[in-house]
């Protein structure tokens, strides 16, 4: 079987050799997984709620490993790789009270009763991204078993170590053969064909927009159900009476968090030109905090990006000539490092204001009322994260409700729960993960007519 290896994005160094799946075993692991459907469905509610509570319970006793592979494999800090391995417990446990709960309707009609049953589609396919392998992984995984499907799951070339365990450890907790499969490998060989096969009747597709358009091509041709998490240009908007010292504190953590390879990353900070300065005096020195260097260490905030590639393209946004108006520092030597960057002013047409950058690079611009916010906040074709600073809470709910994206915080960095729904406006995705209703994505609702006439 052909094989490829993972390498340590901190050292530059291999990590461990992983099978490159083909499209014939794709086509057999998605074969097995309609097999295994037809008992998992048939598994009682309260039995499918237990072994997802041991299938949780047993991420749970592996974190340590977990988070080590994460920062092998992908080069997160160890903290953060904490943070997401428990992540993927507890999404687990939260979706592991929802079998027993997949509650129907019943419909007035005349002559008779109408319900409604939540059907489950049959395999699902996950295509993942390799910025977190381990929560965007579980978003899909949990919701999809909980309402009955089996999965088929790709997890980013690069990024497969998390993934492949997680798989073992759901076959350690007791899930039967054949009901949550990880294959890795590239995305046009795996990926197109859990596209491509008419046996998978979702695609859970989270990465970029281009790509994410191919499989929505893809999808129309079997009229495939279909989530897509996409790109994001996200704003981090201070208005002149917030508090500034906490809105400053907190705006590395809202670009910088896995070192701007997030989704939400707030990109485009957003100051009202009367404290602009200010602002300026106090992110230099929480840019400054943001320690970056080996994931391995509990100290670290920041680590090395994911490729050599990738390096080059985010360097890219930062032109001899930029206007640098704070830089961070770095490690020397082996590991794909870059340093957390303030780029001011940029005009309207640069590329670091127009385009998703997915690295350590924020702009700062200037802006003077709440309507010139909103506009700068919206002059993007995505729609996927977004701050408000202020202490007037009219303005905050007026500002929230103008611009135009999914996931919004006030006076917090923080906006992505798994008990919330989470998801893009305009080209930034398409449906909603996470939260309550996230099973109504991965079935289908079917009306039975019962007569009761005699
Ligand atoms: P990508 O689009 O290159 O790859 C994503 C996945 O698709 C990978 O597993 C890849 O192998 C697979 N793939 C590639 N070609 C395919 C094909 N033809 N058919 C099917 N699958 C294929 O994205 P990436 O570089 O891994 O991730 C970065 C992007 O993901 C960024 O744009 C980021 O904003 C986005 N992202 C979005 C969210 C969200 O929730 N909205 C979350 C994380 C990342």
């Amino acid at each position: 079987m052909p094989t490829y290896t993972v390498i340590n994005p901190a050292t530059e160094q291999p990590v461990r050799t992983v099978p490159s799946t083909s499209a014939a075993e794709t086509d057999a692991a998605i074969e097995r997984a309609a097999a295994a459907q037809v008992s998992w469905r048939a598994t009682a509610p309260g039995e499918r709620a237990a072994l997802l509570r041991a299938f949780a319970a047993e991420v749970g006793a592996h974190i340590e490993e977990l988070a080590a592979l994460e920062v092998a494999g992908s080069g997160h800090p160890v903290g953060a790789a904490r943070w997401e391995a428990g992540q993927v417990r507890d999404v687990l446990a939260y979706y592991a009270g929802a079998p027993e709960r997949a509650f129907g309707r019943q419909i007035p009609v005349a002559g008779g009763l109408d319900v409604t049953f939540a059907e489950p589609l049959g395999v699902v396919g996950l295509i993942v991204p390799w910025n977190f392998p381990m929560p965007i992984l579980s978003w899909g995984l949990a919701p999809a078993l909980a309402a009955g499907n089996t999965v088929v799951a790709k997890p980013a070339e690069m990024t497969p170590l998390t993934a492949i365990r997680i798989g073992e450890l759901a076959l350690a907790a007791g899930l039967p053969e054949g009901v949550f499969q990880v294959l890795p490998g590239k995305g046009s060989v795996v990926g197109q064909r859990l596209v491509d096969h008419p046996l998978v009747r979702k695609i859970v597709f989270t990465g970029s927009t281009e790509v994410g358009q191919q499989v929505m091509r893809g999808c129309a041709a079997q009229i495939k159900r279909l989530t897509l998490e996409l790109g994001g240009k996200s704003a981090n908007i201070v208005f002149a009476d917030a508090d500034l010292e906490k809105a400053a504190a907190t705006a590395p953590s809202a670009v910088f968090d896995n070192a701007g390879q997030d989704c939400c990353a707030r990109s485009r900070i957003l100051v009202q030109r009367s404290v602009l300065d200010r602002f300026m005096e106090l992110l230099e020195p929480a840019l400054n905090a943001v320690r970056v260097g080996d994931p391995a260490s509990e100290d670290t905030v920041m680590g090395p990006l994911i490729s050599s590639a990738h390096r080059e393209h985010v360097a890219s946004y930062v032109p001899d000539g930029a206007p640098v108006a704070i830089r961070g520092t770095a490690p020397d030597g082996p590991g794909w490092w870059y340093p957390p960057t303030v780029l001011a002013p940029v005009s309207a047409t640069d590329r670091a204001w127009t385009e998703e950058i997915f690295g350590p690079v924020v702009t700062v611009s200037a802006f003077g009322d709440e309507a010139e916010a909103i506009a700068m906040a919206n002059d993007s074709p995505y729609g996927l994260s977004g701050s408000i600073w202020t202490r007037d809470v009219g303005r905050a709910i007026r500002v929230a409700r103008g611009v135009e994206t999914g996931n919004l915080s006030v006076n917090s960095h923080s906006s992505v729960r798994y008990w919330t729904p989470f998801g893009g406006f305009k080209q930034s995705g398409l449906g909603r993960e996470l939260g309550p209703d996230a099973l109504d994505s991965f079935t289908d609702v079917k009306n039975v007519f019962i007569a009761t006439e005699e």
